[in-house]
């Protein structure tokens, strides 16, 4: 048992009348890994229903298929119950306790964010330099040019105590979905298969068909889409690695030549993300939302936002090297980027988290019941 209480929540009590049912019925047990899991399954304790909602990729088949759906008087919509339930175990494991509200209003929080990090940025920029060094022209390949507009112990400490924030708040939030509806008696064997499946998305391919994307047509976008964004964060994040080592270890500051690794890395990436984010937003907005948690539209959306702002003023950043635009283009990037680690722990972000655990405990699960 995990040692926070889970009351019984309205999205909680209509997953659990929808499991009932499903589970009576089975018409959609070949849909997605969480009908056979449900299927294991007599009782929907809060701790099952969390983790049947995380194992739940939100694909919206089984409500286009589902003959009780609205207008039917069950009323069962599986994949809007289950978001609404996703949502709520991001909030109830969210550490500290007392941000777990940030949920509630994300995008809200995601813009204050914004605002706030690209002001903190610009102030310590200017309090520390002066305002020459972020409206003044700067040369392009200085040793220390970036530092000249920021400098490196500000951009350093900025950097990783809030990075460490994000991580610290991540780990203690895994450890308490974990401890809650985290697999039990997983094997090398079962952690593979859940990697497997979460980097090839694998259950957004349908069984080859595709998803639900956007209405009741079948469409593999969201599954290539996700894919470039995901692919894309992980060359950007590669990219950073790459620049703290050639700062920190060789000695060698940015900005880095245009044929290096950071900048190649960063270059792909950047495109992933801008290509990603850009068509599932679009995806998003055209979307039917009656299978959707139309007050979770805001959190995917600035979620979204704000990576697609963070990777378009990283490539902007590139393009205006060398003018007198580039301090300014390097204050609101690094704002954004500042924005999206105080926040990352309380937005949409942890999904891959949550849903990990739930593959998991699933690959886990489905040995033991052959
Ligand atoms: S979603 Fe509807 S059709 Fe599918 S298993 Fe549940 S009750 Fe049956
Ligand atoms: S929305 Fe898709 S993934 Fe979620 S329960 Fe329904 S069929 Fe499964």
């Amino acid at each position: 048992m995990s040692g926070i209480e889970q009351f019984e929540t309205a999205a909680m009590a209509d997953a659990r009348r929808a499991m009932e049912v499903c589970n009576a019925c089975r018409y959609c047990e070949g849909f997605c890994a969480v009908f056979p899991a449900m299927e294991l399954r007599r009782d929907f304790a809060a701790a099952d229903l969390s983790y049947l909602a995380n194992l739940c990729h939100n694909c919206k088949g089984c409500y286009y298929a589902c003959q009780y759906a609205p207008p039917h008087e069950f009323g069962i919509n599986v994949a809007q119950s289950f978001a609404q339930l996703r949502q709520e175990s991001y909030a109830t494991h969210a550490w500290p306790a007392f941000l777990s509200k940030a949920f509630a209003r994300n995008g809200l929080v995601t813009s204050m964010a914004m605002a706030g990090g690209i002001a903190i940025v610009f102030l310590l920029t200017l309090v520390l330099q002066s305002p020459n060094a972020v409206f003044g022209k700067l040369p392009v390949q200085p040793a220390d040019g970036f530092y000249l507009i920021i400098p490196k112990a500000v951009m350093t400490l900025t950097g990783f105590a809030s990075g460490l924030f994000a991580l610290l708040a991540m780990c203690m939030g895994l450890a308490s979905y974990w401890k809650a509806s985290g697999p039990r008696g997983w094997t090398l064997k079962d952690f593979y298969q859940a990697l497997k499946d979460a980097a090839s998305l694998r259950y957004l391919g349908g069984n080859g068909h595709g998803c639900n994307d956007k209405d009741g047509s079948f469409s593999t976008a969201r599954r290539r889409l996700h894919h470039l964004m995901a692919y894309g964060f992980l060359l950007c994040f590669a990219a950073t690695c790459a620049g703290a080592f050639e700062d920190l270890i060789l000695g060698w500051s940015a900005p880095y030549p245009l044929m290096s690794l950071p900048v190649l890395l960063g270059l792909f990436g950047g495109f992933g993300i801008i290509l990603g984010c850009t068509g599932l937003l679009w995806m998003k907005l055209q979307a039917d939302q009656e299978p959707s948690a139309r007050e979770l539209l805001s959190a995917d959306v600035g979620l979204l936002l704000l990576l697609l702002l963070i990777a378009a003023s990283g490539l902007l950043l590139l393009g205006l090297r060398g003018t007198e635009a580039q301090g300014v283009a390097l204050c609101v990037h690094l704002g954004l980027v500042l924005a999206f680690f105080l926040t990352m722990p309380y937005s949409k972000f942890v999904h891959g988290i949550y849903r990990f655990v739930a593959l998991l405990r699933h690959a886990a699960e489905q040995r033991r019941a052959v």
